[in-house]
């Protein structure tokens, strides 16, 4: 049965997989029903690609500025001309109702004398996403579900670059609750996760654009960016800031500042340079000791040039 080749053509029908065999010139010499079925289900009207030559595709779709069409070319061209033994292409393909993403694989094999390329198209949906979500969680506070400190590293490192490249002005804020000792051992710990919680939806909606972030910086301590915005519209953000926490009326009844939560805030606010951005978040720090020093539930801001 196996010496059939009938047999192998039904091995290749049944993978749930794209594949498709072009020979030297880029053109299609077989494709395997997933491969039929794959392009109708996806408003393809081509019903015979046997004979139509996909490289000639991906390089008329390159020269047309499709960054997938040149790298693919590439791609194809690296193991047409023996420079690497597998091409091996991540690249989304959503549909109208579903994400989707698909790996593509090329390699050479030799068959009667001639040299052919054997295309399989897998899909790795699953996979790319269980890579977002642990993406996602490695960059998450689990309580707050805002940033957490190691994603406010990278982020302060890559805006930071980013402003002095662009001469834009660039703020960082660190944001420390008032007695939250005090609030936690008058009702508990778990009232001061809920607290946590609710400061750090206030604090998110003060971060909306893509420039800015709020994190969780440890405890009840929190980081603020905002670039492209001014020193005094800084300024002007972190008093509403304020304003809007003590709007909460959460009671912490024996904090000597004020019967409710209250906040104290450090910021800083410059031009990127001559200066790095760990020194910019010393400077945040010491604004911040200053207003509590000063008697808490206050901003001490300090623009630096
Ligand atoms: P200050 O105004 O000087 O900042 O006083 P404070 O009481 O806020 O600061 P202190 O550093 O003395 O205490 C911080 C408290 O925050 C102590 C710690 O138990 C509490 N805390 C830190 N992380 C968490 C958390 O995840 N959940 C709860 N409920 N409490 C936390
Ligand atoms: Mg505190
Ligand atoms: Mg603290």
């Amino acid at each position: 049965m196996i010496e059939n080749s009938d047999f192998f053509k039904t091995v290749l029908d049944s993978l749930p997989e794209q594949i498709v065999v072009l020979d030297r010139q880029g053109e299609i010499v077989f494709c395997n029903q997933y491969w039929n079925t794959f392009a109708e289900q996806n408003g393809s009207e081509i019903t015979d690609w046997v004979g139509l030559n996909y490289l000639d595709v991906c390089n008329t779709s390159g020269r047309n500025g499709d960054k997938m069409g040149q790298d693919v070319s590439k791609g194809i061209y690296s193991v047409l001309h023996g420079e690497e033994p597998t091409f091996y292409y991540e690249y989304p393909c959503h549909s109208p109702t579903e994400k989707r993403w698909f790996m593509l694989r090329v390699v050479m094999f030799h068959f009667q004398n001639a040299d052919f390329l054997l295309l399989t198209h897998h899909n790795i949906t699953e996979r790319k996403r269980s890579e977002d979500l642990a993406r996602s969680l490695s960059r998450t506070d689990a309580l707050t579900q805002i940033a957490n400190r190691r994603y406010f590293n990278t982020f302060l490192k890559t805006e930071w670059r980013r402003c002095r490249r662009s001469q834009t002005p660039f703020t960082l804020a660190m944001v420390d609750i008032d007695h939250f000792k005090l609030l936690n051992d008058t009702y508990g710990h778990q009232k001061g996760d809920d607290v946590l919680v609710e400061f750090s939806a206030v604090l998110s909606d003060f971060c909306r654009r893509p420039g800015d972030l709020c994190a969780r910086y440890g405890g009840e301590e929190f980081a603020l960016i905002w670039t492209d915005i001014e020193h005094t519209e800084a300024v002007k953000l972190a008093e509403e800031l304020l304003i809007q926490i003590e709007r909460l009326q959460i009671v912490n009844e024996h904090s000597p500042t004020k019967p409710i939560l209250t906040t104290s805030i450090g910021l800083v606010s410059l031009h990127p340079q001559g200066m790095n951005e760990l020194e910019i978040l010393a400077k945040a720090d010491e604004l911040l000791y200053e207003a509590k020093q000063q008697g808490r539930n206050r901003l001490v801001a300090h623009k630096l040039n």
